[in-house]
């Protein structure tokens, strides 16, 4: 039978969580009354968690689904992933790690049954270190300036979408995505909801300060030219400058006489801009970088196998080295 609603949670190292995750996710989802299926997505984990997640597989094969990638690819493309799974008319994505209470859901899809076709959150009060909390909102700010996507806590991945969202998201081919923008160009009628936030339950955060870093970089890359943009337009700034000091420059040669006086100055100057010439084409090679990753066309992800029962109702065989 399909689903009503598809959860996608991915998962990467989480063998000390997932216990206290079907604790909480299983009840609340039986709870709500409705067919549903959980699709969990091993992105490559490197401890127990796939072994963990065959296990709850066996345990509750009516409604669980796993699929095994053969490395790992990222949060959002074993999302992405995930979504190419699912059979429901709505999709709700949480992590791991219940930052985003299970118990949630229902509000969410309670708002898409309202007649939105996404719906995002915005956490009451976030649960993380505060220089990330911090980090995180000012970026937020950046980047709603330069994409035009108005999203009020971009980085809560507790988010329900409608079926003609996920179908175009599926249509996709980006080798660099940041689904909550994704999600958000293809709404028609989206809106936000408030939901609770909750410290991590168990393990660290999977996101070092570079991969934080690149994850920004694919949001605004992915979703606007504007950097480059105001690069085009920081260059024609400085080369008018430029001509006027010179003219200036040679005035005063005539008039004054020639001057040897500021070779500091000269060089503060040229150091700076050596700076914002090197930023420049280090942006020029964020771009280029993913036009190249995007060119070749190689798979995103490889699905290694997928645990789910068959339609005949028996289940599907777990392969052996995933035991134990
Ligand atoms: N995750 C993943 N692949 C990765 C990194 C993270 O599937 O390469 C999953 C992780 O298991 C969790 C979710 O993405 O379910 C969010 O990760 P995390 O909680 O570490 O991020 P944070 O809350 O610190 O932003
Ligand atoms: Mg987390």
């Amino acid at each position: 039978m399909k689903p009503e609603l598809s959860v996608v949670i991915p998962i990467y190292n989480e063998e000390a969580g997932l216990a206290k995750l079907f604790a909480r996710l299983y009840p609340s989802l039986d709870a709500l009354g409705i067919a549903y299926e959980i699709i969990f997505i091993n992105d490559g984990s490197r401890d127990k968690s796939a072994a963990i997640l065959a296990e709850q597989f066996r345990e509750r094969p009516d409604v669980t689904r796993v699929v095994l990638l053969n490395g790992n690819y990222g949060q959002h493309m074993a999302i992405l992933a995930g979504f190419k799974a699912t059979r429901g008319d709505i999709t709700i994505t949480l992590d791991a790690d219940l930052q985003n209470p299970p118990e949630e859901i229902g509000n969410l899809v309670a708002k898409i049954r309202e007649g939105h076709d996404y719906v995002g959150s915005i956490r009451r009060e976030r649960r993380d270190t505060a220089w990330r909390t911090y980090a995180s909102r000012a970026m937020n700010r950046l980047r709603e300036r330069i994409t035009h996507i108005k999203m009020t806590d971009q980085g809560n991945m507790l988010r329900a979408y409608g079926r003609n969202v996920i179908d175009l998201i599926n249509q996709c081919n980006e080798v660099n995505t940041f689904i909550p923008a994704l999600a958000y160009t293809f709404a028609r009628t989206p809106t936000e909801i408030v939901v609770e936030h909750e410290e991590r339950a168990a393990g660290e955060s999977k996101y070092s300060l570079y991969s934080l870093i690149r994850l920004n970089f694919d949001l605004v890359t992915g979703f606007s030219l504007m950097p480059l943009q105001i690069f085009s337009l920081l260059g024609i700034v400085l080369s008018l400058v430029s001509a006027a000091l010179f003219v200036l420059l040679l005035v005063r040669r005539f008039v004054l006489g020639a001057e040897v006086q500021g070779v500091f100055t000269l060089f503060a100057f040229q150091f700076f801009l050596m700076g914002v010439l090197l930023f420049g084409v280090g942006l020029v090679g964020e771009y280029i970088g993913r036009i190249y990753q995007q060119v070749r066309g190689r798979p995103r992800y490889v699905v290694h196998a997928i645990l789910e029962q068959t339609s005949d109702q028996s289940v599907e065989p777990v392969p052996s080295r995933l035991k134990g």
